[in-house]
């Protein structure tokens, strides 16, 4: 059956939404019994109401957590029945495909094609992932005295907190729980505010994947289990992704408690760089629109400043603002869409005033206004502004359907002015020559590098992270694992 918006709003109409917090293994009101309104930012209706999980909540998640780890119920498994039950729970999302795309959809506006082509398969792929790495990873016999055994092995750090955002609410959650849950720790997740469901939902279909009682649970509510994680005494490691301001929070908040380890997966401001000798620049204009338009901006990797050489810049804008128009705000639950609401009214004012500031220092290429607003939600079209390296649009992250365009002269400026950012996340060069191709991208200070392409490489196997402000450590690849274990060298004396 083809899969129309008709089906997916009768979907939608009899959906029977969970809002609770899943702790020990069921589901629980908050404690002090407040909720939040989780609204659909496709029309801005109330969805469902959330448990606003507070102290009690956060405390009794992780001492199910705790609990859990220390009586080894999931820790002390053979890495290899974890793997039977991680692909267990990765098959029933993926059997829950609609559902959970649906929700993702109404819960953040993202498009149902989007949905269900990326972030619920992204997520099942990611657990299969590191369920099959888990059980073919072993450790080391280091060199020794002869009279001495050295053993160097991995061991589960504990008790993890994933504080998570709204853009890919269940892929950005996915990326922390998978490792983390694979290599043996409890989880506590606490996702947006603006984006609950999924993780909620979720969390139904690990206990019945065999996940057992408190070793994956779940605090929802608005912005408070957050903190009170990253204080938490009994946390062992925090792993964050959202934006910078919040990131350096949590530093502190270690700092304050236990000195817990804390993984930060933060903001970016990534250049995408267009050389005069782009071979294809139909290609490279293709690229540049999807880096900033795809996810109606709201990506940590998004193309915002896109760099382009003097004498080619006239061709490549009109080929850019072509590319722009293929991306109209639509109804997220539409399969034609490809582009969906921004999350809420707050990020939508928020882009608004960069749009507004935007107008005042450059000059608007393209768009520049909400529109779809009889429909009550929240939708904004692509826009485009020529501007300078040092306006304010084009230093600081927007996170919406906004692009700066700078102009360079050479390769050297070109790299200063990518490079002249707090952020580090990913960068982008389109050139056809080998040698500026390499030379660029080691000169770029960046996590991600795409030569020729623009967020390429949806496999799990590339280190996922930034430099400078846009954090540390890195998610997907075995590396990931790295965050969610201690080192151990146990030293045996034989004689
Ligand atoms: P955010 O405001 O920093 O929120 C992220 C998470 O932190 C949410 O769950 C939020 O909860 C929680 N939080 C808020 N205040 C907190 C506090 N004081 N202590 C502890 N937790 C707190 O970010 P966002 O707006 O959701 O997401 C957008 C940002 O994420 C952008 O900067 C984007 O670049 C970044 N991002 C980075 C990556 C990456 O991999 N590098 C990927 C995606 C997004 P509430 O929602 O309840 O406030
Ligand atoms: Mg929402």
């Amino acid at each position: 059956m083809e899969k129309t918006l008709a089906y997916w709003q009768d979907k939608a109409a009899t959906l029977s939404i969970e809002g609770r917090a899943f702790i020990d293994g069921e589901y629980r009101h908050a404690a002090n019994g407040r909720t939040f309104d989780c609204l659909s930012p496709i029309d801005g209706k109330l969805l469902v109401k959330v448990a606003d999980s507070a102290a009690d909540d956060v405390n009794a998640a992780v001492a199910a957590a705790r609990g859990a780890f220390d009586s080894r119920v999931w820790s002390g498994l053979n890495p290899r029945q974890r793997k039977a039950i991680l692909l267990r729970w990765a098959g029933l999302l993926r059997e829950h495909l609609d559902e959970l795309s649906l929700l993702e959809t109404l819960d953040a506006g993202k498009p149902i094609g989007d949905t269900t082509s990326v972030d619920v398969p992204g997520a099942a792929y990611c657990v299969e992932w590191f369920a099959e790495a888990i059980d073919k990873i072993g450790g080391e016999v280091a060199p020794a005295d002869h009279h001495l055994v050295g053993l160097v092995t991995r061991e589960p750090i504990g008790v993890v907190a994933a504080v998570v955002p709204w853009n890919f609410p269940i892929l950005m959650a996915s990326w922390k729980f998978g490792p983390a849950l694979a290599a043996g720790n409890s989880v506590v997740l606490k996702p947006s505010e603006k984006s609950p469901l999924t993780a909620i939902r979720i969390a139904q279909l690990a206990h019945e994947a065999g996940i057992p009682a408190g070793v994956f649970n779940v605090v929802p509510g608005a912005g408070e289990p957050g903190k009170l994680l990253a204080l938490h005494p009994d946390v062992d490691c925090l792993a964050f992704t959202g934006s910078t301001n919040v990131g350096k929070l949590i530093m502190q908040y270690a700092g304050q408690s236990n000195l817990k380890r804390v993984w930060l997966e933060l903001g970016g401001k990534s250049p995408n760089i267009v050389m005069p000798d782009c071979a294809d620049l139909d290609r490279a204009a293709n690229a540049a629109a999807g880096a900033i338009f795809y996810n109606m901006g709201e990506m940590c990797t998004a193309g915002s400043r896109l760099l382009v050489h003097r004498d080619i810049k006239d061709v490549f804008l009109d080929k850019l603002i072509a590319a722009a128009r293929s991306y109209t705000p639509g109804n997220p639950l539409d399969p034609k869409t490809s582009m969906g609401a921004i999350v809420d009214q707050v990020q939508l004012d928020r882009v608004l005033g960069y749009i507004e500031a935007g107008r005042a220092e450059s000059k608007l290429l393209l768009g520049g206004g909400r529109v779809k607003q009889e429909s009550g939600g929240y939708y904004i079209e692509p826009t485009i502004f020529d501007t300078q390296a040092d306006a304010k649009i084009a230093r600081e992250e927007i996170f919406g359907p906004v692009l700066s365009v700078i102009t360079f002269d050479t390769a050297e400026e070109a790299i200063r002015i990518a490079n002249n950012s707090e952020y580090g996340l990913a960068a982008a060069v389109w050139t056809s020559n080998l040698t500026t191709a390499h030379e660029m991208a080691r000169s770029l200070r960046a996590g991600t590098v795409w030569v020729n392409c623009y967020d390429e490489g949806g496999d799990m196997n590339f280190p996922f992270g930034g430099y400078k402000q846009s954090g540390n450590g890195r998610d997907k690849s075995l590396h990931a694992l790295e965050k969610y274990t201690e080192l151990k060298s146990t030293l045996v004396r034989l004689r």
